[in-house]
This record gives C-alpha cells, sequence and structure tokens, in this order.
C-alpha cells in the first residue's frame, strides 16, 4: 500500500506527464520560429511562477553568438549592454555540459570568466535552462525571481528541462524548415516558399486583399562588372536587408531570382502597398554604399499587381502582371513603380 505522502507524489508524477506531452504537441504544432520562442518562454514562466523572463538563442541560421530574442518578458534591458554570448565562450560550454537547470550559484561555480555571465545578470536569474538537444546548445532561458520568493526544488527543476528538451526538438525542426526555406545569402525566403504560399492563400481564399510587388534591381550587371562581383553581393544583401525591414510578419519576402526578389503583401489595398513600395524604392536610393573610398548609389524598380480571383488561378497569373508592370516601370526609365491595370 502507497502511503499518503507517495501517492501524492506519484500523482503529480502523472499529472507533470500529462502536462509535457500537451506542451510538446503544442510546441510542436508551431510551424513558425516566432510562435513557438514565444510558446516556450511562456510556459516556462507559468511553470515556473516569474514574471521576468528572457530567451536567448542564435539570431540568424549563420550567427556564432547566442542573443537576446526580442521577446523578453517584465524587463527593460539597457540598450548600452551587448546581450550576446558568443558560442565558443566558457559559458556555453558549461551550459552544454549542463545536465539540468542551474541557478546562478551553480552556473558561477563552474566558469572561469565571470565577465561572460554579465548578459544574464539584469535579469537577476533564480534559473537558468540550457536548451540541448543532441549535445548541442539551441538556446538559453534565463528566469527572474519568482513571484512566491522560494526556491526550486528538484522536482521543478526536472519538470522545467523536461519543457526545455521538449522544445529543443521543436526548435531543431522549425530550424530545419527555416534553413530550408531561406536564401543563405538573403535571408529572405526562396522561390518555391513564396510560390507554395501563394497557392495556399489562393486555396484558402477569404476575399482578403492580396498584392504582390516585384522588384529587380537597375543595371545590376553594369555595378558588378565596374565594382566587382563581391560588391555586387554587398548590394543585393543590403538590398534584402531592406525589403525585410518594410515588411510585417503576416507578408512575405523572397528572392525570386539572382537580383529580383517578390513580396506578397496581404490584408491592405493598394493605396498602402504602393507607399510600402515607395518607402523601398526611395531608401534603396538614398543608400550610399562606399566602395574604394568612393559613393556608390543603386536603385530598384518595382510592378505591383493586386489578385484577382476571376484571372489569376496559379501564381504565376499573379506574378505574370506584376511582371509586366515591373516591365513597363524599366521602359519608363527605372528606379520607379507600376501598377498593373486591367
Ligand atoms: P536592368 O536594369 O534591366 O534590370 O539591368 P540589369 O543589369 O540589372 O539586368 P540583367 O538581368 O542583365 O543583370 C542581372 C545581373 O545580376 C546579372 C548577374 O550576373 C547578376 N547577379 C545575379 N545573381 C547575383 C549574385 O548572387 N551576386 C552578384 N554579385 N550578381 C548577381
Ligand atoms: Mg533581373
Ligand atoms: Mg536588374
Amino acid at each position: 500500500m502507497l502511503n499518503t505522502d507517495e501517492k501524492d507524489r506519484y500523482e503529480q508524477k502523472i499529472k507533470d506527464l500529462r502536462e509535457l506531452i500537451d506542451i510538446s504537441k503544442s510546441l510542436n504544432s508551431n510551424l513558425s520560429y516566432a510562435t513557438l520562442l514565444d510558446s516556450l518562454l511562456l510556459t516556462c514562466m507559468g511553470r515556473a511562477m516569474v514574471v521576468k523572463a528572457g530567451l536567448f538563442i542564435r539570431h540568424n541560421i549563420d550567427s556564432t553568438d547566442f542573443t537576446l530574442y526580442r521577446n523578453y518578458e517584465g524587463f527593460n534591458p539597457d540598450k548600452n549592454v551587448d546581450f550576446a554570448i558568443p558560442e565558443k565562450s566558457d559559458l556555453i560550454m558549461s551550459l552544454k555540459k549542463a545536465k539540468g537547470c542551474l541557478t546562478m550559484p551553480e552556473l558561477l561555480n563552474d566558469i572561469r570568466q565571470i565577465s561572460d555571465i554579465k548578459p544574464f545578470t539584469i535579469l537577476e536569474p533564480s534559473l537558468i535552462i540550457p536548451i540541448v538537444m543532441k549535445k548541442d546548445l539551441q538556446g538559453i532561458i534565463v528566469l527572474g525571481e519568482r513571484i512566491t520568493g522560494t526556491g526550486f526544488s528538484d522536482e521543478e527543476k526536472v519538470f522545467l528541462r523536461n519543457v526545455a528538451d521538449l522544445g529543443a526538438i521543436a526548435i531543431h525542426n522549425t530550424f530545419l524548415l527555416e534553413v530550408s526555406s531561406t536564401d543563405m545569402m538573403t535571408h529572405l525566403k526562396q522561390k518555391h516558399i513564396l510560390l507554395q504560399h501563394l497557392r495556399d492563400l489562393f486555396a484558402n481564399y477569404n476575399g482578403e486583399n492580396i498584392t504582390i510587388l516585384m522588384m529587380d534591381i537597375d543595371h545590376f550587371k553594369g555595378l558588378n562588372d565596374t565594382y566587382g562581383h563581391s560588391f555586387g553581393d554587398t548590394v543585393l544583401k543590403e538590398v534584402a536587408s531592406i525589403i525585410l525591414k518594410n515588411v510585417r510578419v503576416e507578408d512575405m519576402a523572397a528572392r525570386y531570382g539572382g537580383e529580383e526578389f517578390t513580396i506578397v503583401l496581404r490584408y491592405i489595398d493598394n493605396e498602402v502597398a504602393l507607399k510600402i513600395a515607395e518607402r523601398i524604392r526611395s531608401t534603396i536610393e538614398q543608400k550610399e554604399f562606399i566602395q574604394n573610398g568612393q559613393i556608390v548609389k543603386t536603385s530598384i524598380s518595382i510592378g505591383l499587381a493586386g489578385y484577382n480571383r476571376e484571372t489569376d488561378l496559379i501564381p504565376v497569373d499573379l506574378i505574370e502582371r506584376a511582371d509586366s508592370a515591373l516591365y513597363k516601370a524599366k521602359e519608363n526609365g527605372r528606379n520607379r513603380i507600376e501598377v498593373y491595370e486591367f
């Protein structure tokens, strides 16, 4: 016979396991990196009963630092503090090896370079949870002070580490999806992802506005020929970064080909889409690149077309109309926007 204490403990364990299954289902149903990270952070905060928490993660596919993820909760980070932790630091090595969660004193015991933990200290951490998969660190959750004012029990630590391990698998899956769908050079989506996105939008169409912008850098061949291919690459990356800064999460920006880009905009009318296109065009026009001490400028031509359910049966129908507007923009002198008119 179990005594009451043992029975309570087993009941808690069953409850924890059920909760872990639910958390796993919810984390793995997230295909978007951003919503996955948010839900992982919020799950840990709720369970740990803390109001402050931060998540350190590789910001990009090719980053060599772990940086504070934008959606930290409950504190205002000092803009002057550098929240980057190099992946080769002592701290990251320690966290990779850690079997469970760590308190600050435990962590301090383990590392030689105290300055490494500076990015953590602002959170006054009560617990640090490494997110590890196959011995590789995917991220670090740092929890602030507990509402209860108490420490964490061993069971709570095990539970939180289990949540982080489930999170690691989900992060790894979305990371793979992100890598296979992203153009490594520009960090924009690849063409086939954009085409699939349009197919999905057409198939589940609810009457919302869909607008596409086809963009092509002007006289880019000349830029390559005059200043070299590597300078051309710098311009491509900068143009892509300007495009990315001007799209919202509900939009999609892709590298359609060499120096051609496409944006799918949703829920906005032609007038607003034109304003976005104009902002992109003028930002690129104003950007000054320096090559051999010389200022070099570039520009982009843009074709805009709105989705028409009657005529646009497959993505290419819409793209071809935006392309013909782009062709007109080139013909009319480049560095301008033309709208497809029926
Ligand atoms: P237009 O204003 O008519 O668009 O002229 P353009 O010179 O931009 O047009 P064109 O299509 O002839 O040239 C595109 C050039 O883009 C040719 C190709 O070498 C270059 N390009 C494509 N991909 C890359 C890349 O990844 N890096 C660099 N540096 N150049 C690229
Ligand atoms: Mg081109
Ligand atoms: Mg071009």
